[in-house]
């Protein structure tokens, strides 16, 4: 990479009314950072949904989804991933455009075909690689969250052009802009949470936690060992990667970890993380998740009550109420 990437600009957005649906995590973000690109964004939101006062406080015009797309050049869809099936057959195929784009941040929907999208529209995404929050703050201290785009189906051959302005108007062009495809976004993207990012993460983490207090520690101390300090090496690994980590730790950390690494996560490990891969790549995930989520979520409930009630919590909660510096920020 010797030679910077040309600047990319919102400018083939610059005419066209931005529909935001949904103002949770990414909604709330992406309305703020287009519109302080200078875009011009509604949102639209159920009367009376949680987010709705929101949206009014941070000064737009929220209307039904359905007459905010009515009047769209670009729609996003910005909602969560499992109601957004119906949402479009309610209020989006009817009412869009012909030549509007529809742009979504995970592929998760198109890739499963859960939503078959009009065949006379644009069908793109920017999906942030953040949380976002980060989005935001980034977009506030003049950098930006790097973002993947694609092209699904391009009817007016700008496609591309809408994604990557849209891309821009979040500050994802500061970072860096990673041209992708739906199914690799999507693969990828649930195979790095379900993996490492949280599944694994957090699995980790209790595991070392309990090992620890299990065997007569302090639950304090353990909680620093497993869980606080994790962010001071993802720092590390975020700025310079593992390279990075190796020279601000110890030497003995450094022998620690290459003799002891291997024997947590093992050739048997990464034969489990294929299988995890196998599902997403089949359907199999996709497919169950579908089914919890109308059945109601019986068990995503059991599983989340289980974290929320794990030791750590409980102890990581009492420690952080005295690291004034941590509930500064929330
Ligand atoms: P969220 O749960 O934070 O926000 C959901 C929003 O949709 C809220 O405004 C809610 O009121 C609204 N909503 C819920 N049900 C609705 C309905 N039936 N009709 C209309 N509006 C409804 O969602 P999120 O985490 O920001 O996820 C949005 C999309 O962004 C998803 O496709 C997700 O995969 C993707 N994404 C999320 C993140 C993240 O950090 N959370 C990162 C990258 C991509
Ligand atoms: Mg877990």
């Amino acid at each position: 990479m010797s030679s910077a990437s040309p600047v990319v600009t919102t400018a083939e957005l610059e005419k066209s009314k931005i529909a935001i649906l949904g103002y949770g995590s990414q909604g709330r973000s992406h309305a703020l950072n287009l519109r302080d690109s200078g875009l011009d964004v509604i949102v639209g939101l159920r009367a009376g949904g949680a987010t709705a006062a929101t949206a009014k406080a941070d000064g737009f015009t929220v209307i039904e989804p359905a007459e905010a797309v009515k009047q769209a050049d670009l729609v996003a869809v910005l909602t969560p991933d499992m109601v957004q099936p119906d949402l479009y057959v309610n209020a989006i195929e009817k009412n869009l455009k012909p030549n509007a784009a529809l742009l979504f941040a995970h592929g998760f929907n198109v890739h499963f075909k859960t939503i078959a999208p009009r065949k006379d529209i644009d069908v793109i995404l920017v999906a942030p690689k953040g949380p976002g929050h980060l989005v935001r703050t980034e977009y506030e201290i003049g950098r930006g969250v790097p973002c993947l785009y694609a092209v699904y189906q391009d009817v007016t051959g700008k496609a591309k052009e809408k994604a990557m302005a849209y891309a821009a108007g979040l500050g994802g062009a500061r970072a860096l802009l990673i041209e992708t495809d739906f199914k690799e976004e999507t693969e990828t993207d649930l195979f790095g949470e379900q993996a490492v990012l949280c599944g694994g993460a957090s699995e980790l983490v209790q595991k070392g936690f309990e090992t620890l207090v299990e065997a007569g520690y302090r639950p304090e101390i353990a909680y620093y060992e497993v869980l606080h300090e994790l962010k001071l090496i993802v720092d590390l690994l975020y700025q310079g990667g593992i390279t990075k980590m190796l020279t601000f730790i110890s030497e003995t950390a450094q022998y620690g970890d290459y003799v002891s690494g291997p024997r947590i996560v093992d050739a048997a490990t990464k034969e489990r993380m294929k299988a995890v891969l196998k599902d997403i790549q089949d359907g199999t995930f996709a497919k169950n998740w579908t089914a919890e989520y109308k059945a109601g979520l019986p068990n995503y409930k059991k599983f989340k009550q289980a974290d929320l009630d794990h030791p750590i919590e409980k102890i990581g909660a009492q420690l952080r109420e005295k690291m004034v510096w941590l509930n500064q920020q929330k």
